[in-house]
């Protein structure tokens, strides 16, 4: 494709002034003696320009997006035009309490719904996203031993984890010991047990777990691990399974986070705007980031002076935009929440039930809102899942989360969300199992995948190594 300086004709496409307009009150050294050098173009062949551009990207109105992990769901784009009022839009975060009450009480009832959603109680909205929840969360448990007077130095976390998980624990000073998983996918408790002692400050878990699957025995670990005088953080990114059927407070857990744009719906992708509150027990409510917001004689306020506050996550009020995107979201599901963690659910199952024949199901177990299933067996015949990813981009298809968790060879970690159709979800299973038979029958179709993608196949190691992030898709 062209660059718009390369598609530049000698068409005027926009007449800043007159011909006949005077400039002979400005000085001749200010005039400008050659032409300005900005691409020509009619106002039709710039948004063709664009359009083009915007039609290389990938986004869930474009095809399936099945990225596990990830909640690719939809956004309703109400979300957009409430986040986008004036008075939201552009409020200054350094106006006064009362100046910016409709804000404030937006937060608060955030901060309250979050409540009720994850049994916590009490809920900070700083972080930015899930990462910066699990370190601001870290930093609690760290600031809570130290006013203990305990020094604990180890945090547990299941082979299975989210990559981010020992990455918070670690920047927040912990050294990191692993759990390993049982032959049903779940935290193994004998193992657990035997890494117990009075060095271990917390366990960082999530459950449903990254294998999609169910931790049944979190009752216990939880008591195990409050025995030992430990806390339990949960990472709440699959929230998306459990939403009106339980919740990490039941689990037992005392520190949790959320990812609002995974679960309630905002945008995400490409690194933009996230957001990952935290909610904790109450024993811990003083330890949260600041401000966290207050209702008290008749005005919300944002109150700073929580006495074992880790201090501020992010300036001002965190990620403002995402926040209004969720609440908006929670108010229009209302009850509805918990109708979206049955279908999240019923779709992955449905997904996983087709396609276990064909591929390798290596924990053959009822799954939550996502699954786990291997490429073992197409990798006998020289198909790899990273070439199934790219076989599925030549159907209008995101790639799924592959080779992720560590703990599945070949792993193709599968998300439908409850926003897709049963006609899409048949769509998938059936470019599954077609792609599932050329591997049989025809690997070299595979293996010459994506065909139909602006940019064809890459040599990986060297896109990593050595990124080419030139316009010039053609090189
Ligand atoms: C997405 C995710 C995270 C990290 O959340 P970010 O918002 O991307 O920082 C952590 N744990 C799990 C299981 C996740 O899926």
């Amino acid at each position: 494709m062209k660059t718009i300086f390369e598609k530049s004709n000698n068409v005027d496409g926009i007449n800043f002034f007159d011909e006949g307009m005077k400039t002979d009150f400005i000085s001749e050294k200010f005039l400008r003696a050659d032409k300005i050098g900005l691409p020509q173009m009619s106002e039709l062949e710039v948004l063709r320009h664009y359009k083009e551009l915007s039609d290389m990207n990938f986004c869930i109105e474009k095809g399936f997006y099945p990225l596990g992990s990830c909640t690719m769901k939809y956004n309703p784009k109400v979300n957009e035009m409430l986040a986008n009022l004036d008075g939201f839009l552009n409020i200054h975060p350094l106006l006064k309490d009362k100046d910016v009450q409709g804000a404030l009480h937006l937060m608060y009832n955030l901060q309250e719904v979050l409540k009720t959603i994850t049994g916590m109680d009490a809920i900070s909205l700083q972080p930015a996203a899930g990462a910066h929840g699990e370190f601001s969360g870290m930093m609690i448990v760290k600031k809570y031993f130290e006013v203990k007077g305990e020094n604990r130095k180890k945090v547990i976390i299941p082979d299975s984890a989210h990559g981010t998980n020992p990455a918070s624990a670690k920047m927040a000073g912990f050294d990191i010991i692993e759990v390993k998983s049982n032959e049903k996918g779940q935290v193994d408790i004998e193992a657990l047990k035997s890494l117990l002692d009075n060095d271990v400050a917390a366990i960082m878990m999530t459950n449903p777990n990254t294998l999609g699957i169910f931790e049944e025995n979190v009752l216990e670990i939880s008591e195990l691990m409050h025995k030992n005088g430990s806390l339990l953080y949960y990472d709440g990114a699959n929230f998306n399974a459990i939403m009106g059927y339980t919740n990490p407070k039941l689990m037992g857990f005392d520190i949790v986070h959320i990812n609002l744009h995974k679960t309630f719906s905002t945008p995400h992708g490409g690194g933009g705007p996230g957001a990952g509150p935290i909610g904790v027990v109450e024993n811990l409510k003083d330890f949260l980031p600041v401000p966290v917001v207050e209702f008290k004689d008749g005005l919300y306020h944002r109150n700073y002076n929580l006495i074992n506050s880790i201090g501020n996550a992010k300036g001002f009020f965190g990620n403002f935009g995402v926040l209004v995107r969720a609440y908006s979201y929670i108010l229009m599901m209302g009850d509805k929440l918990k109708r979206v963690s049955e279908d999240a659910v019923l779709n992955a199952n449905y997904i996983k039930e087709h396609l276990k024949g064909k591929y390798k199901l290596p924990y053959d177990e009822p799954c939550m809102h996502e699954f786990v299933i291997s490429g073992d067996k197409q990798k006998e015949k020289g198909v790899s899942t990273l070439n199934i990813a790219k076989r599925l981009m030549d159907s209008n298809i995101h790639p799924p989360t592959i080779y992720f968790p560590l703990i599945v060879h070949e792993a193709i970690m599968v998300e439908p969300t409850e926003t897709e159709s049963k006609q899409r979800l048949d769509e998938f299973i059936n470019i599954m199992l077609k792609i599932a038979d050329e591997a049989d029958n025809n690997p070299e179709i595979i293996l010459s995948a994506p065909n139909t993608t602006t940019i064809k196949k890459i040599d990986e190691t060297l896109a990593a190594r050595k990124p080419n992030l030139s316009f010039r898709t053609e090189e």
